[in-house]
This record gives structure tokens, sequence and C-alpha cells, in this order.
């Protein structure tokens, strides 16, 4: 079976339709591979764990510049054909693993340092994907992962842009992002109908202020319950998030106006919408609102 090139025809002589659930589809051509390859800065100690090994387009490059991959596979049939083949280089594990099940502790064991991460992601989970980064930031190095343009668009939007939201807050809490290569439809089989984008996410870098100064799950809820409803002011997502609730003791207008109080003390305006505010803004939110929730 010939990895790249006649993807097509490799694929129906083993029996492997691309399934499109899954996100199947596969880069064919060598070049290419080693240039999404490239954008990971692999050294030659580092341990990669690559999601979503396909047909090993990406993880042969990889491996000839990493010491060790490990490779999760979710489906079964490219999983058997790998084992049956003994198509992937010595120093390939490869995994039988949902990546949204992972548990990140084994990864990190295996990985003997933080995750550095490789993938050509499916669409259908890299929102999920990302938030299961984000979870584990602790735990993280780097993922230099491909996306649709779209999302990959959302990761670097500025605030004021109908592409700046959840995910864009959240990563910017702990990671900066480079957006590095596009690649185009061609470059797959099947084609997808949009371009792609490898992107590269460093958690260790230093990002505006330190995720510990700051209560994070709490500026997390703050952040996903002020872009709940994007057209409607910051007062109204985040009297709806609840916040105050237990303060107020069921009385609505009080939770209302304790939710007022914690975002002006931010000294931001409740008539606000999420999409303008900056990382900093979500910060002194959750620090207000957590000055309002312990005092009272
Ligand atoms: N890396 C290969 C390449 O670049 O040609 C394949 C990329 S293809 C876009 C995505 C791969 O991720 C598929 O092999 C698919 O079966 C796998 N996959 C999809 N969802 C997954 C999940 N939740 N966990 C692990 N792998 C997954």
């Amino acid at each position: 079976m010939t990895r790249y090139g006649n993807t097509k025809k490799s694929l129906r002589e083993e029996s492997l339709a691309p399934k499109k659930q899954l996100g199947q589809n596969f880069l064919v051509n060598k070049a290419t591979a080693n240039a999404v390859a490239n954008c990971g800065r692999i050294a030659k100690d580092d341990i990669i764990i690559e999601v979503g090994v396909g047909l090993g387009a990406l993880t042969q490059p990889i491996a000839e510049q990493a010491k060790e991959v490990i490779g999760l596979e979710i489906d079964s049939g490219l999983v058997r054909f790998h084992l049956e083949k003994k198509d992937l280089q010595d120093n390939v594990t490869l995994l039988h693993q949902d990546i949204l099940k992972a548990d990140f502790d084994d990864l990190y064991l295996r990985s003997q340092a933080k995750l550095k991460i490789m993938a050509n992601l499916p669409y259908s989970i890299s929102n999920p994907f990302l938030f299961t980064l984000i979870e584990n930031r602790k735990k993280m190095d780097w993922a230099t992962i491909m996306l649709q343009k779209e999302v990959a668009d959302r990761l670097t939007a500025k605030p004021g842009t109908k592409q700046y939201g959840i995910p864009t807050v959240l990563l910017k809490s702990c990671a900066t992002v480079e957006s590095l290569l596009t690649l185009k439809p061609a470059e797959f089989h099947p084609r997808p109908k949009i371009d792609s984008v490898v992107v590269r996410i460093n958690f260790n870098e230093p990002t505006t202020q330190a995720p510990d100064s700051y209560d994070w799950p709490l500026f997390q809820k703050i952040v996903r319950a002020s872009f709940s409803q994007r057209r409607k002011t910051l007062l109204n997502t985040l009297t709806a998030g609840g916040f105050f609730n237990e303060q107020a003791a069921g009385d609505k207008k009080m939770a209302k106006q304790l939710t007022k109080e914690a975002i002006n003390s931010a000294e931001i305006a409740e008539s606000l919408r999420a999409e303008v505010l900056d990382l900093e803004q979500f910060i002194d939110l959750s620090r207000s609102f957590s000055a309002l929730l312990t005092s009272s």
C-alpha cells in the first residue's frame, strides 16, 4: 500500500473506505506531510503524541524527526491494518484510542514530559479537542494541529470580530497561538470543501497573566456565560449565568443588581457585549465576581 500518491486506489484495495463521520481526509503529498511535521519544530529527543494516525502520512515524517511517536487512532479498521502490515516505523507505538476519552495522566507518563501533540484533526472534534487541551493545560507543552480554516481563524481572532469567542479567550489565557501554514483541499483525499490551516499552540510561553493568579474555573464560567448569547449585553448574559442567585436567595432583581455591581467594579459598562472585551477585561471580571461572591 502506498501511503502517499494513489491513496484512493490503495484504500480500495484494503477495503478501507474513508469514513466521513471520523473526518478521514488523508494527506496525499509527502512534501506537504513533511512541511506539516516541520511546523512541530520537533527535537530528536522528543516523544510526540500524534492524534489520528490514519494511514500514517504524518506519522512517517514525525517518526523520522522524533525519538518516539505515540499514535492514537479511533478507527479499529485502521489500527488492525497497521498491526497486520507492520508498516509503521519501530519508534511508533499505536494505541486504539479516542483522544476525547484519553487519560492525559497516562499520556503524560508515557511522554515523560509535558505533552507535545501533533494532529491533522477532524472538523467534528476540533472544538471538544481544543477544550480538552485547555482543561489539561498544565500537562501541555505544545500542540501543532491542522484545523479547518474557519476554526483556526477563531483561535487568533481579535475582539470585535465575529470569529472572536469562547475558544479564543480561553486559549489566550493559557497559550500563545501561531498560524503557520495554509493547505488547499487538493492536498487531501477525499478533498474537504475548504482550506485547512496548521496552527501551533504554545502552552509554555508566558501569556499576559498567569492563569494561577485568578480563579480560572470562575473565569471560564464567566467567559462561557458572556458568549452564551452574543447579541445580548453582559448584564443580561451574566445575570442569566446565575452567579449571584444564592446570595440573592431567589430575588431576581437583587441577583441582577449584584451582577451589575460586579461588572461595574471591574470598570466595565454592563451594556457592552462579550465580543468587545479583551482577555484582561475577562480576568478583571473574574476578580470582581470572585470578590463580591466571597464578601457576601
Ligand atoms: N494523520 C492522517 C493524515 O494526515 O493523513 C489522518 C488525518 S484524518 C483528517 C483524521 C484521523 O483522525 C482519522 O484517521 C480518524 O479516524 C482519526 N480520528 C477521528 N476522531 C478521532 C478521535 N476522537 N480520536 C482519535 N482519532 C480520531
